[in-house]
């Protein structure tokens, strides 16, 4: 008999930006705790087939699946609270579903109907949402639907989940995640623009089983009386979601509103002992209050308009997070625009005050001069770092310009004319590029690295093989690896199948350590990634001995 999957889906109002995907990723937490398998996924509502084509600054990191799909930054956080890896099915956008239903028109897929937006879309995403809970074997599938209720452009999802509620009585719930503000002049939380969007989702057809209340303070009883009234609901199932101090706690405040219990009473389910034993000690490990770790990204995706946004270089954020509070000690981090270093040469004399530096990926030639610089301070300076992508490709260029004295070397991303092309295309990608085949098609997803024993990467690691993930078209050049050896660089990891150079360490250094992947995507709060534990443990020892 097919497993009777439960659905789960959470929708916005009032503002986006509230944290659905780490809505999302607590319920998951909780009713994983519980012994279910839960799996989680997200839907976009834009046209972009997938978000490979957007810039970090507008809609924030790329994140990439093992399977290579490049996906919203919340597939991260998925992946990060229920411990587990997803796939391309775990992620759809409106480009994707509209893409699916037209070649299947063209195929004759429809047999000569006439193809409708509805039913023949919302159909589509059931059946892909549907897949993707049988491809996770969930027995409870969680379903974010991007932007807020009330957007025309997440109609036609909120209209499918509708029809898998009529067609699956009992198993279908509904989450409203809402905002409560507290206008400055009134100091009064005040409810009516959730009770607007629960009369907008009522309007769609649907009525919330949940609110999740956001506001700067938890809802008080009057606050959550109000809402029962107003929005057809039984007080308790309205639940506080404040202000916390780190996303990780989030799952435990839930837990104290007896969410997940809530949840599985609603479905019949049995609510089943829990264990979070672990998620409280790591978060209790968060609120540390040694001397924090100063950690420097050098980056150049944060300005939107005069707002500084992390969110470009989300994984990379929370990978720190995770080894320092495993080294029980509090991060602080200072982002570094990387371009400053290019005409204010004086100022890298401030990097000496980081315990550690992280050049993370990226594209294009803005800013690879600060960054280049950058690299060779911290060369210079033994001060430990850790490149990433564009960074361990950039720690390659610093290399061959300033130790083997290649003074042109660069990236051709860079410099196509360059004498010394020590990163290049790879090349499948110099077709692609040619015929202007660009989303979705650079070397993405998980691929073997093979290690080089004595290195601290291999140590660290404590493994022969890895499994990294990767988003890149360029290359080191192998043709160049002997002069780099000579020189007294390690190709420190090696993909098995074609030489690929994964990993270059220097030995003669605390810590400069590039790798073409994106270890970030693998540091989970509770398994945090070995190289980014290894780059703060230099930097601790730094700071001993300085
Ligand atoms: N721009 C580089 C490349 O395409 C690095 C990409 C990245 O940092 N993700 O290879």
């Amino acid at each position: 008999m097919a497993k009777q999957t439960r659905y789960i889906f959470v929708v916005g109002g009032v503002l986006s930006g509230l944290g659905k995907g780490i809505a999302v990723s607590s319920i998951g937490l909780l009713l994983k705790s519980r012994g279910y398998r839960v799996a989680a996924m997200k839907i976009d509502p834009y046209i972009n087939v997938d978000a490979g084509t957007m810039n970090p600054t507008e809609h924030g990191e790329v994140f990439v699946t093992a399977d290579g799909l490049e996906t919203d930054q919340d597939i991260g956080n998925y992946e990060r609270f229920l411990d587990t890896e997803l796939t391309r099915h775990d992620y759809m956008t409106t480009g994707q579903v509209y893409l699916s239903v037209i070649e299947r028109e063209r195929a004759l897929g429809y047999n000569g109907k006439c193809v409708e937006v509805v039913p023949h879309v919302p159909e589509e995403v059931i059946h892909r949402i549907t897949t993707a809970a049988r491809v996770n074997r969930s027995d409870i599938h969680i379903v974010e639907i991007g932007g807020t209720v009330g957007e025309y452009q997440n109609m036609l999802f909120l209209e499918a989940a509708r029809m898998m509620h009529l067609r699956m009585p009992g198993r279908v719930q509904f989450v409203l995640l809402s905002y409560l503000p507290i206008p400055g002049q009134l100091g009064e939380m005040k409810t009516k623009p959730t009770q607007y969007a629960v009369r907008t989702l009522n309007a769609a057809g649907i009525q919330p089983d949940f609110i999740l209340g956001r506001g700067a303070v938890p809802l008080d009883a009057p606050r959550k009386e109000k809402l029962s009234i107003n929005c057809n609901m039984r007080p308790e199932d309205i639940i506080s979601a404040p202000d916390v101090k780190n996303i990780y706690h989030i799952p435990l405040n839930f837990e104290k509103e007896r969410l997940a219990e809530k949840i599985l009473t609603k479905f019949k389910m049995p609510a089943r002992r829990r264990d979070l034993q672990q998620w409280k000690t790591f978060v209790r490990h968060s609120m540390s209050t040694a001397e924090p770790l100063r950690v420097g990204i050098v980056g150049k995706y944060f300005a939107s308009g005069t707002f500084t946004l992390s969110d470009s270089y989300l994984s990379v954020i929370e990978a720190v997070k995770h080894a320092a509070w495993s080294l029980r000690r509090p991060v602080e981090i200072t982002w570094l625009n990387a371009e400053q270093y290019e005409t204010n040469i004086a100022s890298l004399k401030e990097l000496r005050a980081f315990h550690a530096l992280i050049i993370p990926g990226g594209f294009g030639s803005r800013g690879v001069e600060g960054k280049i610089a950058v690299i060779q301070y911290a060369r210079q300076q033994a001060i430990p770092i850790l490149g990433l992508c564009y960074g361990m490709q950039l720690m390659a260029v610093e290399f061959a310009r300033h130790v083997l004295k290649w003074r042109d070397a660069n990236t051709t991303e860079v410099d196509v004319a360059t004498k010394h092309p020590v990163i290049d295309l790879l090349p499948e990608q110099e077709r692609l590029m040619k015929e202007h085949h660009l989303g979705g098609s650079m070397r993405l997803g998980a691929y073997p690295c093979r290690l080089t024993s004595t290195t601290k990467t291999a140590a660290m690691y404590d493994r022969r093989q890895v499994i990294e993930r990767h988003r890149h078209r360029y290359e080191f050049q192998n043709r160049y690896r002997q002069d780099f050896e000579r020189a007294g660089m390690v190709i420190a990891g090696v993909e098995p199948k074609r030489q690929l150079v994964e990993i270059l360490e220097l030995p003669s250094h605390p810590w400069f350590v590039g790798t073409q992947f994106h270890p970030e995507f693998l540091s989970h709060p509770l398994q945090p990634h070995p190289l980014f534990v290894g780059l703060l443990r230099a930097g601790i020892q730094r700071k001993k001995t300085k």
